[in-house]
């Protein structure tokens, strides 16, 4: 088990494993996050564990590798992330996401790698990396890459799942920012990381349709939560899991194959 992660794991491989893989058309996974707040309970890495573990989820039976997980995103926003004004929120200005997400994908074209995908989980990235990915490609014309783009980690979970992780109803994908949803998938992926007891439901006071600049107080909830961490589970981060991890497998497969197809 350890083995076939370290051969997933392109950081981890030596550089002739990875001239194989990319021979025989494996393809590569980028997964981009951020170092954020995540309330009393969470990691400030919530939002690049996330992705980096979706990608090697499905690695093994697409064939990819998963390259080093972009660890910093754009600037957190008030109302989807609790903003700039937490500690331990450590943010790119999106011209330095940009240019470095646009780097990291043109050395991997420039190797040979056919069929990329970007995992971004970070709310705030999404558009700067399709932005990256559009630069990039712009650069490598000769090559015949297509990268996958996956701004938002899923598409809509089943009506049944979101009952179940939801029963009070569901507040919207911006409120759930270090709530049920996230809380439920960490401890169900890495529950050794999570400080349930210290959990707390939340909200900010205000949650307008428009944004303010610089944010006012009520904008930002003191905890860092968006929403209601207590109801999560580890039931309720399986479930949503398995699903996620199917959309994500059945995309990649549609629009980028596996090696084999390539192949033949
Ligand atoms: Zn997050």
């Amino acid at each position: 088990m350890a083995h076939e992660r370290r051969i997933r794991d392109l950081a981890g491989m030596t550089w002739s494993e990875v001239a194989e893989a990319i021979d025989r058309g494996a393809g590569v996974f980028v997964p981009v996050g951020s170092t954020e707040q995540h309330g009393y309970h969470l990691p400030l890495a919530t939002d690049v564990i996330l992705p980096t573990e979706l990608a090697f989820a499905v690695a093994d039976e697409l064939d990819f590798l998963v390259a080093p997980p972009i660890a910093y995103g754009y600037r957190s926003r008030p109302l989807s992330g609790g903003g700039q004004g937490f500690v331990g929120t450590t943010s790119l200005k999106a011209r330095t996401l940009m240019a470095l997400v646009e780097d990291v994908l043109g050395e991997l074209i420039r190797q040979g790698f056919e069929r990329l995908a970007i995992v971004n989980w970070h709310f705030e990235n999404q558009n700067f990396v399709y932005e990256a990915v559009c630069l990039a490609l712009e650069h490598h014309r000769e090559s015949s890459a297509r990268i996958l783009v996956a701004e938002h980690p899923f598409a809509e979970l089943s009506e049944k799942t979101m009952q179940l992780m939801f029963p009070e109803g569901f507040p919207g994908w911006d409120y759930e920012h270090a709530s049920i949803m996230e809380t439920s998938l960490m401890l169900h992926l890495r529950p050794e990381m999570v400080l349930f007891d210290r959990a707390v439901d939340d909200a900010s006071k205000r949650h307008p349709w428009y944004d303010v600049v610089p944010a006012p107080e009520d904008f930002v909830p003191a905890s860092g939560t968006l929403w209601k961490a207590t109801q999560a589970s580890e039931e309720k981060g399986r479930v949503a899991w398995n699903e996620i991890v199917s959309q994500f497998r059945s995309a990649v497969a549609l629009e980028l194959g596996g090696s084999a197809e390539k192949r033949g």
